[in-house]
């Protein structure tokens, strides 16, 4: 489903990814470890079309995504829930559910995809009136994953879900995700925590410990 060759990219004249391969199968979770400044996020931003590639390709579902715009990539299939969530604090928790269906073929089918995801997420739907700054941190990583579920994404990429949640929080995560690709998403994550991640990710992992310039 998606398959990355000889990804290599960076930020002006310093190239810090080089030259990554890995692929993910429908269905599965795939890992990425990696410590502190080893490429992770560099790696998501490139996937993303956030930043360019300087080498190599990128290919989800048989279309070359290499160096295509965000919106492009996000029309192919692809959300991203970024690190420390970023949702808007202001808004009401079904505000921010609603903007992650911005992309057009989620349109349409607003309504059917808030149901779907409210299931997935009761406690979200206990909250739906509440302003997400008022959630608690653990229930704001799940309406990050509710907001990326809206997209009616093919593949869910996730820079860091655990960082800031205690360790119970973090259990219940890897379970949301592990629901998530019940429901048919592909999952792609970067972790820090070499350790947890064994212990609570299943699928294919792999170390960008080697990848970093
Ligand atoms: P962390 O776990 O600390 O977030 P990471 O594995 O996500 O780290 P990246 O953010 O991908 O690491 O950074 C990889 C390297 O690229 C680092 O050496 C970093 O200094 C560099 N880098 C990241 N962002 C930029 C930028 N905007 N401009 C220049 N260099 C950058």
């Amino acid at each position: 489903m998606l398959k990355v060759s000889d990804l290599s990219s960076g930020y002006g004249k310093s190239q810090v990814l080089n030259g990554l391969n890995f692929e993910g199968r429908a269905g599965e979770i795939v890992t990425l470890i990696g410590a502190n400044g080893a490429v992770k996020t560099t790696t998501l931003k490139t996937l993303c079309g956030v930043i360019g590639a300087t080498t190599g390709r990128v290919e989800f579902e048989g279309q070359d995504l290499t160096n295509r715009p965000p919106f492009d990539i996000v029309d192919a299939g692809i959300t991203m829930i970024p690190e420390g969530r970023q949702l808007f604090p202001h808004f009401t928790v079904k505000d921010n559910l609603l903007m992650g269906s911005y992309k057009r073929a989620a349109r349409p089918i607003v309504q059917r995809k808030l149901e779907e995801v409210l299931q997935i997420f009761p406690r979200v739907r206990e909250r739906l009136g509440q302003y997400a700054g008022s959630l608690s941190g653990g229930e704001q990583q799940m309406v990050a994953i509710a907001r990326g579920m809206m997209a009616d994404p093919k593949l869910l990429v996730f820079d860091e879900p655990s960082l800031g949640l205690s360790p119970l929080l973090v259990q219940q995560m890897f379970d949301i995700i592990r629901d998530v690709t019940a429901h048919g998403v592909t999952v792609l994550l970067v972790e820090q925590n070499v350790f947890r991640t064994l212990r609570l990710a299943d699928g294919t992992v792999i170390n960008l410990n080697t990848h970093s310039a």
